[in-house]
Order: C-alpha cells, then structure tokens, then sequence
C-alpha cells in the first residue's frame, strides 16, 4: 500500500510528488481515499513553518472529503461511507475535556498534518473517531472547506449564542470569514462584514451581510463603536485590535479564530467599560461538527470554491497567499 501526495521538502518551499507507506490500519482507524481537500490558511502556515511546529517533509490538507476504503476492527461500519475529515487526528479519550465532549481541547491531541502526512494525497489513514460522515444533501467539493474552515467559525457561533437579535460582525472575508456570514445569517443574525477588500462589498451582501464596512475607512469603524454582540476575527495579521474591541456592545465579545504574529496590546479599560470579553476559538468539537453538517444541510450551506486539480496544488497555494482565491481552494484529487 503505498499513497501519493504533494509535499514540501523545506520551509516555504513549493511542493512537489512524494509517495510513501502509510503506518499500518490501527483498531480504530480507517483509510481514506480522498475526493477532495481544501487549502485552509493554516496549511500555508505549516508550509512556511510560522508556528514552529512542522515536520519535513510536509504533506498539507485537512479539509478532506473521501470515501473510506478500509478500516480497523472497530471502524468497519464506514468502509464505502462518504467522510469529511478535518484538522484534528485524534485525541486521548480520557481527559476532562474529552469526557466533557471537548476533545478538540484535549491536551493530548493530535492534527491531521502536524507530524502526519495530510490530505494533499489519493489518501489517508487516521482515528475513525475524526472522520465524520456527510449528510446525502452535500456536495462533496463544498462541503470540504466546512471540516476546518467551517467549524471554526460555526463553533464560536454557537458559543456565543448567536441568533435572531445577535449583531455580528465577521472581520476577514476570507476562507473563514466568508463560511461566517453564511452561517451566522443562516442563524437569524444582522451581520456586517469587515474587511481590507472594498472589492468584496457585493460578494459579502450575496454571502448574507447586511453591511459592509472597509476597514481602510476610519469614519465608519468609528460609527460601528458600541454595535455588536460578536466579533469574529479571522484574519492572520497585526490589526488595531483596540479598534474592535471598542466595537463591542455591553457584554460583547471578541472572539479570535484568525491566529496573529504579535501579542495583544490593549488598555484594560477598554474591557472594564460595557464589560466586554476577549477570547479565541479551536475548531470544534466531534459533536459540534456533526450538528454544523446537519445545519448546513438543512439551509444548503457550502463554501464557495475554487476548484482545481489536485496537481496545481501550488498554483492554488499562491492565490490563497495572495488573497485572490474567492473564497477557498479545493483540490480534486
Ligand atoms: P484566508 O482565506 O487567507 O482569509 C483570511 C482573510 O483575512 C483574507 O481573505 C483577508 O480578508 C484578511 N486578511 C488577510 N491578510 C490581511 C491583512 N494583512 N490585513 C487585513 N486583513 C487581512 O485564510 P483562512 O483560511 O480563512 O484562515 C484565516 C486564519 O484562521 C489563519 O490564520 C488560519 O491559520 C486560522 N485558522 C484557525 C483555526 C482555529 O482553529 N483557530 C482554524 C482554521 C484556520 P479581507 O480581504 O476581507 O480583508
Ligand atoms: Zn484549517
């Protein structure tokens, strides 16, 4: 059994053919042949190694749809089922976040392409416990982006309660950003989109925005001070924070899903007026993936993608570096 990829040799280099023999099929895991994988920002991360943490050589893509080929003894109810697979590989099973229903806070937990070869590649083996299978209604390609991308901002979502009356504002128009707007529209929320691309304007009205605020435009980030429930950062640069932060109303919350070069600077005052809070978000849960497929298959949500085969993998990695790609990246594989 051998699987043929995509891989980096080196930090920022481009990645090229690299086939190797996937471990042997454990009790719990199944083998993935893969339809799909989309290029989420956190795999350019990895390519480039801005987290410190990437193994060479490198095999990205956690934004997988496959159909499972083969299985361990505890997995064989999936072989032919259709899966998504996302950036979590396993966790431990035993911890309290784990018992709680938490696992993508389990300590002990490994990603799908952090020191494993990822869905850049005809396949994959890993835990069947992160291989969800997707509802009929779902188109594969579309559904792809939602592994990663998708709970990561349906999570915080549903956290915070969003719903009829939440404000939300969705920083980034992204891979992301863009799954937000649909879904916190799709949640009954007056949503504005914040963005660097003035560009986006219609596309983000089309996505469910109610407004669109260009974030080059001073006068209107300061007439949006005091308006939101929720602010989703999703962007992976040095922004103003304090900025969006003042944007919260009594209560509110900033919450972080967009990792960011430099520390946070802001004045606790800023905090201590309308009480508001800072946090961040990690994917989501097994459960909560779950309920965000069966969501997006009760209101015909997808990404929108760019679809492309899995062989131009760099020229897809350079549009998302350069923020053109509208909005996410798959790879036919
Ligand atoms: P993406 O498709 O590249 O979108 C990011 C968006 O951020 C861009 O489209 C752009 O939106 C905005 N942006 C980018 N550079 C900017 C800059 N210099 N100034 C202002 N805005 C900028 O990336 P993505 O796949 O959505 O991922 C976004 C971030 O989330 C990455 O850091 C990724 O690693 C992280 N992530 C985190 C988790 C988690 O569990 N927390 C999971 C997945 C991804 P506009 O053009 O609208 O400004
Ligand atoms: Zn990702």
């Amino acid at each position: 059994m051998t699987i043929d990829a995509w891989a980096a040799a080196r930090a920022g280099a481009p990645l090229e053919p690299f086939r190797y023999e996937p471990e042997p099929l454990g009790e719990h895991d199944c083998e993935v042949a893969v339809a799909h994988c989309g290029i989420c920002h956190s795999d350019l991360h990895l390519v480039d190694d801005d987290w410190g943490v990437t193994r060479y050589p490198l095999v990205p893509g956690h934004e997988i749809v496959g159909t499972v080929a083969a299985a361990g003894a505890s997995a064989t109810a999936l072989v032919g089922k259709r899966v998504g697979i996302g950036w979590q590989r396993s966790a431990c099973h035993a911890c309290d976040a784990c018992r709680s229903g938490n696992e993508n806070l389990c300590p002990n937990k490994t990603a799908t392409c952090v020191g494993h070869h990822g869905g850049f590649a005809d396949g994959i083996r890993i835990d069947s416990r992160f291989a969800f299978e997707i509802p009929e209604a779902l188109d594969a390609a579309r559904t792809a982006p939602l592994l990663c991308g998708g709970i990561t901002v349906y999570s915080p979502l549903r956290r915070f309660a969003v719903g009829p009356g939440s404000r939300v504002a969705v920083l980034g128009i992204g891979g992301l950003g863009h799954m937000a707007v649909k879904f916190a529209s799709a949640m009954g929320a007056e949503v504005t989109a914040l963005s660097s691309s003035p560009d986006k304007a219609g596309d983000a009205r089309t996505l469910g925005a109610h407004a669109f605020v260009a974030t080059s435009d001073a006068a209107a980030l300061k007439a949006a001070r005091n308006s939101f429930d929720l602010v989703l950062s999703t962007v992976s640069a040095d922004l103003g924070w304090p900025r969006f932060v003042g944007m919260l109303r009594p209560h509110g919350t900033l919450c972080f899903v967009g990792a960011v070069p430099s520390p946070l600077t802001l004045d606790v005052d800023l905090l201590l007026k309308n009480e508001r809070s800072v946090t961040g978000g990690a994917i989501g849960s097994p459960a909560r993936i779950r309920e965000m497929l069966a969501f997006a298959a009760a209101h015909g949500i997808g990404a929108e993608i760019e679809a492309m085969p899995m062989a131009s993998v760099n020229e897809g990695i350079e549009r998302v570096r350069a923020n053109r790609a509208r909005y996410r990246v798959v790879l036919d594989a």
